[in-house]
């Protein structure tokens, strides 16, 4: 993510394809994969970013929110940050030498398809 020093990053994106391979054999249906809360929704619309690549579902344009979890960050855990935000955070928290998590989930506002795609320590 832009301007945000991280290291240990995990991809999802296996886990990703997996999921949509086995909604196009008929081992998923739509809704088990499509299912983005309105929390997950508001977030993504008024915290996320516009994703570079369309819902795999349905085409439309998607957006990436960034979710931070981590003790050290007090009631900021478990919240949705704008890169920028996710940046001053972690430079904020990196000045102590503290650590937290980022989660990358992309959404899409249309149908509601979700899926992680990639966590990563800020430091
Ligand atoms: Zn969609």
């Amino acid at each position: 993510m832009p301007g945000v020093r991280t290291k240990h990053p995990v991809s999802h994106a296996w886990e990703r394809a997996a999921h949509l391979r086995d909604f196009r054999d008929g081992r998923l249906q739509r809704d088990e994969i499509c299912d983005a809360d309105f929390l997950l929704r508001a977030a993504a619309t008024h915290h996320g970013v516009d994703s570079p690549r369309p819902c795999p579902i349905c085409a439309s344009p998607m957006r990436v929110t960034y979710w931070i979890f981590g003790d050290v960050l007090g009631r900021r855990a478990g919240s949705a940050r704008p890169p920028a935000e996710v940046a001053e955070i972690g430079a904020e928290l990196a000045a102590r030498g503290e650590e937290f998590t980022v989660h990358a989930v992309e959404v899409c506002p249309t149908c509601h398809w979700n899926h992680l795609l990639e966590t990563a320590t800020v430091y």
